[in-house]
């Protein structure tokens, strides 16, 4: 055993806001000065990034939405993560929200990808420019597109839709696969 062994560990869901880099100035500085310390949290760091392997499967635009192996978010779930999972049918939708307990949100986008070449995820929120995230990872045998929103940013939402689209692109151009409507509400406790 390591006879260093940390007593004062990072919280898992702080590594994975660390890793995401959705933590605030103060608390990023904190967390790496922890982690140059310290062998076992960097250790556990290095777990988290290995779980998403192929880590370019991972892609992050801005910080609002991380497109994720199906895979990794099973791993999430089994290091004790607290998620809170929506599936809208396709041209359907599913109302929402973020409570105080959810580690993470996860958005599961039903589809059929066979035969698809290229994928590009447009999200549209209310009032705002459509955010086109090209070529988005993905295997044709998959039967969902699993998408990691920001839970900082889902924080702060107001009651609000934001419809994300699925768009398969070759050559002869874009074919829409399906839209998914996330009507959000803030978090009441007896909602
Ligand atoms: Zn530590």
């Amino acid at each position: 055993m390591n006879a260093r062994a940390c007593n004062a560990p990072i919280a898992f869901s702080a590594l994975v806001d660390y890793w995401f880099g959705e933590l605030d100035e103060a608390e990023e500085a904190r967390i790496e000065e922890h982690l140059l310390g310290c062998g076992d949290c960097a250790d556990r760091l290095e777990e988290l990034a290995a779980i998403a392997s192929g880590v370019r499967a991972l892609v992050r635009d801005g910080s609002a939405h991380a497109v994720v192996p199906a895979a990794f978010v099973e791993q999430l779930a089994e290091s004790g993560l607290r998620l809170r999972e929506y599936r809208p049918p396709p041209n359907g939708g599913v109302n929402c929200t973020i409570s105080p307990d959810d580690d993470i949100v996860v958005a599961r986008l039903v589809a059929h990808l066979e035969g698809v070449q290229r994928l590009d995820l447009v999200v549209r929120s209310e009032g705002g420019e459509p955010d086109r995230i090209q070529n988005i990872p993905f295997d044709a045998a998959d039967t969902e597109i699993v998408i990691l929103p920001s839970t900082k940013l889902l924080r702060t939402l107001p009651q609000c839709r934001q419809v994300m689209q699925l768009v398969a692109v070759d050559d002869a151009g874009d074919r829409v696969i399906a839209d998914y409507t996330f009507n959000h509400t803030p978090y009441a406790p007896h909602g």
